[in-house]
C-alpha cells in the first residue's frame, strides 16, 4: 500500500533527488521551540534541522530518554526487508537520516515506524575494533598513551612498538605550533613524519588554547566564533575550522571536535553556556569534516566530546543533541572527578545510557588503572593518558600482585633498599626491563639520573599498561 506523505519543511532541500514527498501538514505543527540550549542566528538557515527543536518536550526541557539500543544508524535500513508499521520513536530524524534511505511516498509517522522497528529487531552491537585509515584493526578496549608533541618522552617510534602499544594521541595545538601543520602534511601525514606504524589520535587542541585564553585572553577571549589567544606575542584565533583542517592534514586515524571545556567551578547558566557552544562548535565541525573528507578513500572516524560538568541533565542533553548530530563516537569531556574528589561514574553512565550502542565511547584522559577496568566494564573502549609515562619519569612503576591479577602496587626504585638486589622489576613482566635488567640496576640509574632510567621505565610502564588492556578484553 503506498503511503502518504508528509514533509518536514526543512527536508524540501533533499526532496528532489530520491524521495518523494507530498502533502506535508503535520510535521511542522509539531515542532516546538525549547528554550535554553539553541544554535546561534545563522544555523536557523542550515538545512539541517536546529538543535532545540523536538517533537516532544521533556521535563527538563529536552526530549525524553532514548537509550543505547534504541537508536539506528540509517544506513543499517536500506538492508533491511523488514514491512513499515510499529510505534513513533520519540526523536525526530535528522535530514541525512532521510538521505541516507531510498524510500517514495511516506508519512514522517511511517518513516519513523519503519525506524522503531528496525530498532527492534536489529539490536546495534558495539564496536569491536579500532580500524586505522591503512586497514589495520585493532580488538578493543585500547589505551593510547599522550604523545603530546608527536613524541613519548625518551622513546623513539620502535620502543613503543616493543612495548605491544598499539597507538599513541597526539595534541594538534602543540603540533600546529611546532613543527606547524605544512611541515607535517609536506611528510604525508604525523605517521610518516614520526615513523609511527600504529594508531593515532589528535586531540582538538581545544583543552589547551581555553587554558591559554582563560589565563591570558581575559573575559571575551571565548566566543562562538573561537578562542582568541596571545602566545609568543602574537594573536591567535583558533577555530572549529582551523582545529578540524589541522587535524585533517596530520591523517590521524580519529579526530576530536573542538568543545567548550566546561569548568569545574561551573554554576549552572555557565555550564549551560559551554554545552551551547560545544554543540555549535560541534555541528560546525561536523560539516568541516564532511566537505573536507568527500574525496578521501576512507575517512578517519570522527568524535563528539560530551560537556556538561556535574550537571546531569547538562550531560544528557549534550550526549543526545550530539548524536542527533551524528559522531562515530563520544568522549567523555571535561573534569571526570566530583566535588569529593572521587571519579565521576554518573556523568560516565549518563553519556552511555543516551549513547547507541555502535559508538565508540572514549574516557579522555582518564588513565588510571583502576577507573579504567571500572569503565571498559561498563562498555567504555578508549582511553588515553599521559599517568603511565609521567609516573616513569617519577620514580613511579606499575607491578602486577600475580601473572593473572588486575591489581597493582607501585614499585619505587630506591638505592638504599634495592641495592643488591638482583631481581627483576615484575616477575610477570616480559618488557625490555624486567626481561634484561634488576633493580638495583634501575635504582642506580635513576640514583645518578641517568636518562635510560626514565627511558626504561616508560618501557616498563606502556608494557603494564598494554597487559592490562589485553586482559580487559576478555573481562
Ligand atoms: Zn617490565
Amino acid at each position: 500500500m503506498p503511503l502518504r506523505g508528509v514533509e518536514p519543511p526543512h527536508l524540501s532541500a533533499y526532496a528532489s533527488e530520491t524521495y518523494v514527498y507530498t502533502n506535508f501538514t503535520t510535521a511542522a505543527k509539531n515542532l516546538e521551540r525549547v528554550e535554553g540550549i539553541g544554535p546561534s542566528p545563522r544555523d536557523w538557515k542550515s538545512l539541517v534541522l536546529p538543535l532545540n527543536y523536538t517533537r516532544i518536550v521533556g521535563d527538563t526541557g529536552f526530549e525524553p530518554a532514548t537509550s543505547r539500543s534504541q537508536t539506528v544508524r540509517a544506513n543499517q535500513l536500506r538492508q533491511s526487508p523488514v514491512p513499515l508499521a510499529g510505534i513513533e520513536p520519540t526523536r525526530l530524524l535528522r535530514p541525512q537520516d532521510f538521505k541516507s534511505c531510498v524510500y517514495t511516498n511516506f508519512t514522517t509517522a511511517a518513516l519513523v515506524s519503519i525506524l522503531y522497528n528496525q530498532i527492534l529487531l536489529f539490536p546495534m552491537t558495539q564496536p569491536k575494533f579500532f580500524e586505522t585509515l591503512s586497514g589495520e584493526k585493532i580488538p578493543l578496549p585500547v589505551f593510547f598513551p599522550d604523545a603530546t608533541r608527536a613524541v613519548l618522552k625518551t622513546l623513539d617510534s620502535t620502543d613503543i612498538k616493543n612495548t605491544q602499544t598499539p597507538g599513541i594521541l597526539v595534541n594538534s595545538f602543540h603540533l600546529l605550533s611546532n613543527p606547524g601543520k605544512d611541515v607535517i602534511k609536506s611528510f604525508g601525514g604525523i605517521k610518516k613524519y614520526m615513523n609511527w606504524n600504529g594508531a593515532v589520535i589528535s586531540d582538538s587542541g581545544g583543552f589547551q588554547v581555553m587554558s591559554l585564553a582563560k589565563t591570558l585572553g581575559g573575559k571575551n577571549s571565548v566566543t562562538d566564533i573561537g578562542v582568541n589567544f596571545k602566545t609568543d606575542g602574537k594573536k591567535i584565533l583558533f577555530t572549529p575550522e582551523i582545529s578540524i583542517k589541522t587535524q585533517l592534514a596530520f591523517k590521524t586515524d580519529m579526530i576530536v571536535v573542538l568543545d567548550d571545556f566546561t569548568d569545574p567551578k561551573s554554576n549552572l547558566t555557565e555550564a549551560k553556556d559551554s554545552v551551547r557552544r560545544t554543540l555549535l562548535w560541534a555541528e560546525n565541525c561536523k560539516k568541516i569534516f564532511e566537505a573536507n573528507t568527500k574525496s578521501w578513500p576512507k575517512r578517519p572516524y570522527l568524535l563528539g566530546v560530551v560537556q556538561g560538568g556535574r550537571f546531569a541533565s547538562l550531560r544528557k542533553t549534550c550526549t543526545r543533541e550530539l548524536v542527533n548530530i551524528g559522531f562515530d563516537g563520544l568522549g567523555y569531556g571535561g573534569w571526570p572527578m566530583n566535588l569529593k574528589g572521587s571519579f565521576d561514574h554518573k556523568s560516565a553512565d549518563i553519556i552511555r545510557q543516551n549513547t547507541p550502542d555502535s559508538y565508540f565511547l572514549y574516557g579522555l584522559g582518564i588513565g588510571k588503572p583502576q577507573d579504567i577496568t571500572s569503565l571498559v566494564k561498563s562498555s567504555w573502549h578508549i582511553f588515553d593518558c599521559v599517568l603511565p609515562t609521567r609516573d616513569a619519569r617519577h620514580n613511579r612503576l606499575y607491578v602486577r600482585k600475580n601473572a593473572s591479577s588486575l591489581d597493582y602496587s607501585y614499585y619505587i626504585p630506591d638505592k638504599s633498599i634495592h641495592f643488591l638486589d638482583k631481581n627483576p622489576i615484575s616477575r610477570f613482566c616480559d618488557c625490555h626491563l624486567c626481561q634484561n635488567y634488576s633493580r638495583s640496576y634501575l635504582a642506580h640509574l635513576f640514583r645518578i639520573k641517568e636518562m635510560t632510567a626514565l627511558r626504561l621505565a616508560t618501557i616498563h610502564n606502556l608494557r603494564f599498561y598494554s597487559e592490562l588492556m589485553r586482559k580487559l578484553r576478555h573481562v
